[in-house]
């Protein structure tokens, strides 16, 4: 296997499915079935879900909604999502813990790093919900902070998308794909990988992230046994 120890960041709006806003029962069946493949394999998986098709607090502030209430309202979205998440995952047999980054038992268990590492190496998948806890933050920067602190060895940024364009691909024909990208060339090309507070934690900390289409059902698994799809930045 290509990788040990993943963690496996997901957008709030790839839970919408073909809906146009909450959680897809059955879009989030297929990811549990994908996550499952991996854990048979032995891969120790952490998971971060975002809450956009929930709430988005800098959305909300758009809409006149204070923004620290907004952000909680987001924090607690990914909570919503992250339960959805674990049962999915139980229906299927995997063996999953929801840890908050918010205190809010028994919803959740408060995040600690070593009881983390514990519930990972116990072969747990451990889906860290609650964002970084703090408002003006995003799960990207969530997902780098919890990868750097869990010495995973990739994180896989799961999207609609099969990797990272030179352009948007839904809207420029001429969009090329990168297979491998530099940290550097991601600033330099101005790309959208991941927000610029998550993408230099990433790079500071040697955490490379790879870019994949998670919707198209065995990817997640072709990922982990080294077939080279999505981008690769390093
Ligand atoms: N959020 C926050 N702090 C964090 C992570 C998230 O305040 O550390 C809030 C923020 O309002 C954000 C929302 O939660 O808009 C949902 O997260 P995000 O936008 O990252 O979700 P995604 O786009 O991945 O669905």
């Amino acid at each position: 296997m290509e990788y040990k120890r993943i963690l496996l960041k997901l957008s709030g709006e790839s839970l919408m499915g073909r809906q146009g806003y909450g959680i897809d029962a059955v879009r989030l069946d297929e990811y549990a079935w994908q996550i499952g493949e991996i854990v048979q394999k032995g891969i120790q998986v952490a998971i971060v879900i975002g809450g956009g098709n929930i709430f988005r607090g800098l959305s909300g502030a758009s809409k006149g909604f204070d923004r620290y209430k907004g952000d909680q309202m987001g924090m607690l979205a990914t909570v919503i999502n992250s339960l959805a998440m674990a049962s999915a995952l139980q229906s299927v047999g995997v063996r999953s813990r929801v840890m908050t980054s918010i205190r809010m038992e028994p919803v959740g268990e408060f995040y600690s790093q070593p009881k983390a590492l514990d519930a990972l190496d116990a072969g747990e998948v451990v889906i860290i919900s609650g964002g970084t806890g703090n408002p003006y933050f995003t799960t990207d920067t969530a997902s780098a902070l919890r990868g750097i602190e869990l010495h995973v060895d990739v994180m896989l940024k799961g999207t609609r998308v099969d990797g990272v364009y030179s352009a948007d691909p839904e809207k420029d024909p001429t969009a090329q794909k990168f297979d491998s990208i530099s940290f550097d060339e991601v600033y330099q090309k101005g790309l959208k990988v991941m927000d610029l507070t998550a993408t230099t934690m990433c790079k500071e900390n040697g955490l490379p992230i790879l870019v994949f289409n998670m919707d198209q059902p065995g990817n997640l698994m072709k990922v982990l046994n080294g077939e080279k799809i999505g981008t690769l930045v390093h």
